[in-house]
């Protein structure tokens, strides 16, 4: 039985000074129904836990961690900038340098401005859409996840597309009513939608591989269709690849399906595990954003040295050429969580437990439903009581994963073959424990 008794002490304490004891909701465990462990450090892919437990990591800070924790030469990197100094709100040259090794992956951007979050990502390249087509409602996906900012904390009405409800006490109606919800993968929807009121959208913004339902792909030319309509109609595309940039493919989704956006948002590994996120696209849209353009947007510690520094020391070490006979960093993460994956399915089949595995890249995940999960409404039907078994079980063996089913785990070049055979044979005693 794994000893969390530190843990749970810590979290008491937690509770009395942050709502719920976190700083992120999804931290609390509350959807699995037991206390977090309380991580003391981390290292390659494994994290330890104030109890003195060792786990092997999946969840990797929810994606930033692409080349596993701490590792030497990010941290390297970041030592030697510290001593510089953390923080100037001048501009430096780090910056630069970390920009045009992202736009040399993401050619769709040839102007990129950093900010600190995801949020404030695709919070910035909303406003920009609606700064430059002078239009107001945006168009998004339900189970799609952008952040918190208040147009995209919006949920559907009943309905195949609705008029935005805010989904949280706090989002004005008059917010959420600019905000138009389609479900997912269904083209119908959409072109529904763009049909009627299309004119007056300023940006349809999806994650172009959904990573907040699950981890649900998109249909083949599905994303083709987004490009086609918002071509159609004048609005623009907005492609959050927060958390499917440089895991889906190298290039994210829009390398991967041959598909270029207008503005893409990017976030966790630009920052290797620091604040970091960014947006930009079209030079023509970007030249709106503030001082070059009216559009304003800004931030103390934007572009802040330290964060760009591990950001840059961790695109080098994806990007790198790879030796002689080796496949390339990527292709490498792609195998190892094909080889999982195909352990789970194994395991799951002898066990007679029906599961669905998603795999784009580096990113993976896991529904306890005997159909294909394509949208939220199928993600929602998928079995949680089996995943919350599972989960546990995974736990109790040493392996972390997100505690929810509606969460995307990800692979790192510190996860070894080894661990992967481990995790394939924890795999199977969870799979018994659900049977
Ligand atoms: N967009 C996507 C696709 C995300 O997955 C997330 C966070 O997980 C965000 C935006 C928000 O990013 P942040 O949590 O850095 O604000």
């Amino acid at each position: 039985m794994l000893n969390l008794t530190k843990s749970a002490a810590a979290f008491a304490e937690a509770k009395e000074l942050m709502p719920g004891g976190v700083n992120s909701p999804v931290r609390s465990y509350k959807s699995v129904d037991c206390n977090p462990p309380f991580i003391d450090h981390a290292l390659g892919d494994k994290i330890y836990d104030i109890d003195g437990n060792e786990y092997i990591d999946y969840v990797g800070s929810w994606g930033p961690m692409v080349v596993g924790h701490a590792h030497p030469k990010v941290v390297k990197a970041l030592q030697e900038a510290a001593t510089r100094g953390t923080s100037y709100g001048a501009p430096t040259c780090i910056e630069s340098e970390l920009a045009k090794l992202v736009m040399e992956v993401y050619p769709s951007i040839e102007t990129i401005r950093m900010v600190n979050s995801g949020t404030e990502a695709t919070m910035s390249a909303l406003r920009l859409a609606r700064g430059y087509t002078g239009r107001e409602k945006i168009v998004k996906f339900i189970g799609c996840y952008h952040g918190h900012s208040d147009s995209l904390l919006v949920n559907a009405g009943s309905g195949m597309a609705t008029f935005g409800v805010p989904s949280s006490p706090g989002v004005t109606k008059g917010t959420a009513q600019d905000t138009i919800s389609v479900p997912y993968n269904d083209e119908e929807a959409i072109t529904k939608v763009m049909e009627e009121v299309g004119d007056e959208v300023a940006a349809v913004i999806v994650e172009p591989v959904a990573g907040n339902m699950g981890l649900v792909l998109p249909k083949q030319g599905y994303v083709r269709k987004l490009r086609d309509l918002t071509e159609k109609h004048g609005a623009l595309l907005i492609f959050d690849e927060v958390m499917c940039g440089f895991r889906a493919s190298l290039g994210g989704a829009q390398a991967a399906y041959g598909i270029t956006p207008d503005l893409t948002c990017l976030g966790k590994i630009i920052g290797g595990g620091l604040p970091v996120a960014a947006y930009g696209g079209r030079k023509d849209i970007m030249a709106k954003v503030s001082p070059s353009g009216p559009v304003y947007q800004a931030g103390t510690l934007s572009g802040n040295p330290l964060a760009m520094t591990a950001g840059l020391a961790t695109l080098q070490i994806i990007t790198a050429e790879p030796e002689d006979g080796k496949a390339d960093y990527s292709r490498e993460l792609t195998l190892k969580t094909k080889k999982l994956l195909l352990g789970w399915q194994e395991k799951a089949k002898a066990a007679g437990v029906a599961i669905q595995v998603h795999q784009a890249g580096s990113m993976f995940g896991i529904f306890f439903s005997e159909k294909d999960v394509l949208n939220y409404e199928d993600s929602c039907n998928a079995d949680q009581e089996k995943f919350k078994v599972w989960f546990k079980s995974m736990l109790e063996q040493g392996v972390y994963l997100a505690p929810s089913q509606f969460e995307t785990l990800f692979m790192s070049g510190a996860h070894t073959d080894e661990d992967i055979d481990r995790t394939i044979a924890a795999a199977e005693k969870a799979f018994a424990a659900v049977a």
